[in-house]
């Protein structure tokens, strides 16, 4: 395919990697997939050949990277951080999604897939989302596309993310509160299959790495500007690759977002950062590194579960990182060994949510933190050079008692 590229200032580039269009079938190794109910065969496979048609025009690519560029703000900077780096004693540049319009990496998901959406005739949006961040950055895009937007939330989440319940709703997007349950993300989700089984010609926009093929390898796709972006810069401010990258893992999309650029060089270490939780007697709740392959919501991946095998609730300080399934690519590079994982607990995300904002003014969001800390741990007086990416900004957790 031909990817267009935009130089802005010394060939940064914001288009996404083509390598990502790899995994046409949705599998990585044994994991991912499709286990759905029959009637959404065909509107999945619709989406899925849709998807690989359209990115490979130059129409869709020069879209794409207009709305990165003009909208969302592409590309973020890759800031290097002195006084961080002198307090870990390694080099850390971060990258700098939290700049990006709506204040985190999801919105280069969400318009890759409202383009899509648009080219494919869709009438109608739906999405589901806990914390609400999801929520507001489909609404967003949306807007920007003029179509309709339903939004599902438990009714627990509805009441403690007011803030973006409204903002979603000064977007235009209609918010449905479910009832069932524990009134959260899980039954948000349960809510939005139903309505997408009853209406399958509706567009389903998912806000992670995760669900049925072909979600995981498009989210991947759109992510992956992230980490182009991020090895041209450090190879134009350093010269070199970085000796090792972290980010953070909820579903996984800002993470993939940054491997991607880096996954073909083998001495690049790539590091994510799990939400722990608050590790009780040292037990921590992480998803790849206490859970077990399972399907869940639709990918064969790893998940959580409890000794029947059935999932169970994550318990992470981060609303972002609380989901007890994962991406099926996350799940095929910690078993082949390309990537290491790690349980952070709350506490050790908490410092590292105050270190940053001390040492360089910037407050992260609590997910984007786990990697911070994670870095610290593994890094310090190491002397080497690293990329952190900072998923978002940390405006949202400000009023919560983080100590
Ligand atoms: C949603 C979110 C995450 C977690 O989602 P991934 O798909 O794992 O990236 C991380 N950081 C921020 C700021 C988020 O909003």
């Amino acid at each position: 395919m031909k990817n267009i590229h935009i130089h802005i200032n010394n060939h940064i580039e914001v288009s996404p990697l083509p390598s990502m269009l790899a995994y046409a079938d949705g599998m990585y190794g044994d994991y991912g997939g499709a286990y759905i109910p029959p009637v959404l065969a065909e509107p999945l496979e619709k989406l899925a050949a849709s998807f690989d048609t359209l990115v490979r025009t130059d129409a869709f690519q020069q879209e794409f990277v207009h709305y990165l560029k003009t909208y969302v703000g592409r590309p973020s900077p890759l800031y290097k951080a002195v006084r961080l780096s002198r307090h870990i004693g390694s080099t850390v540049y971060l990258k700098r999604e939290d700049l990006n319009h709506t204040g985190a990496h999801k919105i280069n998901n969400t318009i890759g897939q409202i383009l899509l959406a648009k080219h494919m005739g869709a009438k109608e949006i739906i999405a589901e989302t806990g914390a609400g961040q999801h929520g507001v950055a489909t609404a967003t895009a949306a807007a920007l596309m003029g179509i309709p937007c339903k939004v599902f939330m438990g009714a627990a989440d509805v009441k403690r993310q007011a803030l973006n319940v409204r903002r979603m709703e000064l977007l235009g997007a209609q918010v449905l509160t479910t009832e069932r349950g524990t009134k959260t993300l899980k039954d948000a989700v349960d809510a939005a299959l139903e309505y997408y089984v009853a209406h399958p010609d509706s567009y389903y926009l998912l806000g992670s790495q995760v669900g049925p093929h072909p979600y995981p390898r498009m989210v991947g796709y759109f992510q992956s500007v992230i980490g182009q972006e991020a090895k041209a810069q450090i190879l134009q401010a350093e010269g070199r690759l970085p000796d090792s990258v972290f980010a953070c893992v909820g579903g996984g999309s800002n993470a993939i977002g940054l491997f991607s650029g880096f996954l073909d060089d083998a001495k690049v270490r790539i590091y994510g950062a799990e939400g722990g939780g608050k590790a009780i007697a040292g037990q921590t709740a992480a998803t790849l590194s206490q859970g077990k392959p399972a399907v869940f919501q639709g990918t064969y991946s790893y998940c959580l579960v409890d000794e029947e095998g059935n999932p169970v609730e994550s318990q992470s300080i981060a609303a972002g990182l609380d989901y007890p399934g994962i991406s099926p690519q996350h799940a095929y590079l910690k078993d082949t060994k390309r990537a290491t994982y790690f349980p952070v607990t709350d506490h050790q995300a908490i410092e590292g949510y105050k270190l940053i904002s001390h040492l360089e003014g910037i407050i992260p969001a609590i997910e984007s933190s786990h990697a911070v800390a994670l870095a610290d741990k593994l890094l310090k007086d190491k002397g080497e050079l690293a990329v952190i990416n900072l998923s978002g900004r940390g405006d949202k957790d400000v009023e919560r008692e983080l100590d």
